[in-house]
């Protein structure tokens, strides 16, 4: 008989990526044999979003999609939208498995054992409104998405930003213990990875055992072995002082942050809940760079918030332009039932919300270009990922500057010193500087 396979997808966040990687290894274990996304396959493991209504439109299509090509495939259902989605989902054919958030990590459990698969007239469910605090648990181990490994130490979000299905999907804020982190970071570096990347819904927030966020990068800036530590999104409420002369003193944390800002306008901030004005929000940048001068500084915008006049759009816009942002990601707000913005009235038209969008994706391409030319002339340490793209080899800076170059030695997973010498706004482009890798000593050149 030969192997069963079975493909994974990821919709959405980092956070996403990371399960993802958990769950494939499990079902590794359980005999599987992992394709690639889009071949012919037995079983589809679909991790999906709800952050948007696109995001779940196209997780219906990519159900069907792949049954068309694999119209036997066992088909598997988690993540966001499969926990708030569930009863839309039961209704999808093809459909064989629904698992909501707080039985994610036992999916590769609820599947029949490889030579008993077969499609079920209805799903089998596995689904609970709440979430209790006590069930966040990890298996010791993860997987890079390119050369970088992911590090979940968090999940949840108690906010209530009004726009955000999270809290409702993945539940209200845990912490994962303190020392299944140290576990992971410590397998993590004996796998021979040389970044990690922490990630959770709203890090900031990490505390375990009496051990803040800060506690718990101050014990992973100890753990031998590790290049550099990135610190994903996070929110601009909980960045305090320790942790920015943390970042700006250590030889380990990269100089990069991605700082939701969502609104330029202090009155649109306040209907979606935010925590800060944007008088908070610029001091707080003012503070990052003086602290740290290199540092990469990412944003997310939305646009299309009910209300959202145009007077409040020119005020984002006027924020984004003057903030040293080295990019934008842009959202247009997607109405999702249950939150509070659902609830309000002066809908933005379709096209408005699309010009503001194209605004700031103009806008967020010149930022790129401005910070990748900036890079010009310096020679900065450049991880490099696996494989090649069309003659370059790429590899990222610790301030999250792409880096492409056209050396043909292979280079994935070193650390190299590249000097920038041209840049357009999607990559920095550059020519290895010595000869050999360099040593840890240097990677945060
Ligand atoms: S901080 Fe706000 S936007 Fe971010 S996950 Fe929590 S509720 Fe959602």
């Amino acid at each position: 008989m030969g192997t069963t396979r079975a493909s994974l997808h990821t919709l959405g966040c980092r956070l996403n990526q990371a399960e993802t990687s958990i769950l494939g290894e499990g079902l590794r274990r359980k005999g599987f044999e992992l394709v690639e996304f889009g071949q012919p396959t037995d079983v589809l493991i679909l991790n999906t979003c709800s952050v948007t209504e696109d995001a779940e439109r196209t997780s219906r299509y990519l159900i069907r999609k792949t049954l068309k090509h694999s119209p036997h495939a066992f088909v598997a259902v988690t993540g966001c939208y499969a926990q708030t989605g569930m009863e839309q989902l039961k209704r999808q054919a093809g459909i064989d498995l629904i698992v909501g958030h707080q039985f994610k990590l036992d999916l590769p459990a609820y599947l029949p054992a490889v030579h008993e698969l077969r499609k079920r007239s209805t799903p089998d469910i596995h689904h609970t409104k709440t979430m209790a605090r006590g069930d966040f648990d990890l298996p010791y181990f993860a997987e890079p998405d390119s050369t970088r490994a992911l590090l979940k130490i968090q999940d949840g979000c108690s906010a209530m930003c009004s726009f955000c299905i999270i809290p409702f999907a993945r539940g209200h804020e845990r912490s994962r213990a303190f020392d299944d982190i140290l576990r992971e970071a410590e397998s993590l570096v004996a796998g021979g990875y040389r970044e990690i990347v922490l990630t959770g819904v709203n890090i900031g927030q990490y505390v375990h055992g009496g051990n803040d966020f800060c506690a718990l990068l101050r014990r992973l800036d100890q753990v031998e072995g590790f290049d550099r530590i990135r610190i994903s999104s996070i929110e601009p409420t909980t960045i305090s002082e320790e942790l920015l002369d943390l970042i700006a003193s250590s030889k380990k944390f990269c100089p990069y942050l991605h700082i939701p800002l969502q609104s330029g306008d202090d009155e649109i901030l306040q209907a979606m809940n935010r925590r800060h004005t944007i008088k908070e929000y610029r001091a707080l940048i003012d503070r990052a760079f003086a602290k740290i001068p290199d540092l990469g500084l990412g944003t997310d915008l939305m646009v299309g918030f009910p209300g959202e006049t145009d007077e409040a759009f020119q005020n984002t816009l006027a924020v984004a332009t003057d903030l040293p942002f080295s990019y934008i990601h842009v959202f247009p707000y997607s109405t999702r039932p249950g939150t509070a913005a659902a609830r309000l009235k002066q809908r933005i038209p379709s096209p408005s919300v699309k010009k503001r969008a194209d605004q700031l994706l103009e806008l967020d391409r010149a930022k790129r270009l401005a910070f990748h030319n900036k890079q010009i002339g310096k020679t900065v340490s450049v991880l490099f990922e696996a494989g090649t793209h069309s003659a370059y080899r790429f590899g990222t800076t610790p301030n999250f500057t792409r880096v492409a170059v056209t050396d043909a030695a292979e280079l994935q997973n070193q650390i190299m010193p590249v000097t920038i010498t041209a840049a357009t706004d999607r990559y920095g482009f550059g020519h290895i500087t010595l000869p050999q890798a360099i040593p840890s000593t240097m990677a945060l050149l």
